[in-house]
């Protein structure tokens, strides 16, 4: 397709890109989605997501637990030797898998008349106030706003030149689904020596376990199974429900180099929204619900630039780092002050025994890294 165009151009088709084009094209404006991969198709997440998201995409159209998504309000945090402790979710959230959730979204859009393509970008040019795409297949297509959406970690950054990209990172991401018996209003989170592994139930009531442990422990040993009954099993909940489930994937998910360095919420005037832009520690749970909270602040102030409430790409591009900042970087800051925290025996201990004589800090804690729900033209 060459010398294709569109008013925007979406740079990857996960939840912040499939949201903004859904929320884009509701006013009409013209949307190209451009994915490297297929649908469905399953990804290393937890799969909770906070419930701060729902009003609005019951709004947007695109209500997820018409999916059948697992309504969760209970919250489990366990000790790397297996104390817990219990509080209800100040807002509760839901479980579906990426599986079911992007392909649903992918859905919407296109039923919005958004254009959908399959393929991979490996250039963004700007040029006389107008963006060329280049794709992997050679295509050319140009647009007045392109949105990055790539996720944590793309090809594109390299290209771009981003500061995170250069630096290591110690952390790695295993998921896999298994069938095992759990409550289904329960997200719980396990610590283990070096990381934490979040279990809750999806749509068709398999388990997500998907768990972040550091890169540099997770290499001594020769394969993932060897590994979990290392270390994971060291916690009693873990080794139940590792030894009680039945896999549903043959082989489990890995991501490695996840990163949560700084990164620019606007480059070379591309507006990057989702991971792209930040991710916040998987620990919070509210990365997916933060993806798609970026992507709303971002099709709000590009609808009001199409329709010249704001002036200038400038404009746009100031309004979109400011507000992103207000909604997001107190929430990261205290996601890595939470880490810091988290997958040491001694520390986690002592924040437990805290929890316990002051239960009421919990939900403070678990408020402090999430948002308040969304609703359209909110703000
Ligand atoms: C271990 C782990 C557990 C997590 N658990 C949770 C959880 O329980 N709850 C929660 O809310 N969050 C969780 N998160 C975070 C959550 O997964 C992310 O914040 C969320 O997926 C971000 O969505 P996104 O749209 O920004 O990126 P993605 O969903 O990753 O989408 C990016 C898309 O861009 C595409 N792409 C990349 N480069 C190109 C290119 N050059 N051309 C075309 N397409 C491209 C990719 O194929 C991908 O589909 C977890 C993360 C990790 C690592």
């Amino acid at each position: 397709m060459q010398n294709h165009s569109a008013d925007i151009i979406i740079i990857g088709g996960g939840l912040a890109g499939l949201v903004s084009a859904i929320h884009l094209s509701k006013p009409g404006l013209i949307v190209t989605i451009i994915e490297k991969n297929e649908y469905p198709k399953h990804k290393v997440c937890g799969e909770y997501i906070s419930n701060e998201v729902l009003p609005y995409l019951q709004q947007l159209g695109a209500d997820p637990m018409t999916t059948g998504a697992k309504k969760i309000i209970r919250f489990l945090l366990s000790t790397t030797r297996g104390k817990t402790i219990e509080t209800k979710l100040p807002l509760g959230g839901f479980g579906v898998s990426r599986f079911t959730l992007d392909h649903f979204l992918l859905q919407k859009a296109i039923q919005n008349n958004c254009t959908v393509l399959q393929n991979t970008v490996l250039d963004v040019h700007f040029a006389d106030d107008m963006f060329q795409v280049t794709t992997k297949e050679g295509n050319e297509l140009s647009a007045k706003i392109v949105i990055g959406a790539f996720g944590k970690r793309s090809n594109l950054d390299i290209t771009l030149d981003r500061t995170f990209i250069k630096n290591r990172s110690p952390f790695v991401g295993v998921k896999t689904h298994v069938q095992g018996n759990f409550p289904d209003d329960l997200v719980a989170l396990h610590n283990f020596e070096g990381g934490y592994c979040g279990i809750s139930q999806v749509e068709n009531g398999n388990l997500n376990v998907c768990y972040l442990a550091n890169y540099k422990s997770f290499q001594q040993y020769k394969n993932i199974d060897a590994f979990n009954k290392a270390v994971l099993y060291k916690n009693p909940h873990l080794k139940n429900i590792f030894e009680n489930a039945t896999p549903v994937f043959e082989q489990p998910l890995t991501i490695s180099q996840i990163s949560f360095s700084d990164k620019t919420t606007v480059q070379d005037h591309i507006l990057m929204c989702g991971d792209a832009a930040g991710m916040i520690h998987p620990l919070c749970g509210n990365g997916m619900a933060m993806a798609i909270h970026s992507a709303k602040i971002a099709s709000e102030l590009i609808i009001d630039f199409f329709e010249k409430k704001i002036k200038t790409r400038q404009e746009l591009e100031t309004a979109y780092q400011l507000q992103w900042n207000k909604h997001f970087k107190k929430r990261i800051k205290s996601g890595r002050i939470l880490q810091s925290f988290f997958g040491k025996d001694d520390l986690t201990r002592a924040i437990m025994y805290g929890l316990t004589h002051i239960p009421g800090i919990l939900p403070v804690i678990i408020r402090q890294t999430h948002g308040r729900p969304l609703n359209v033209n909110d703000g």
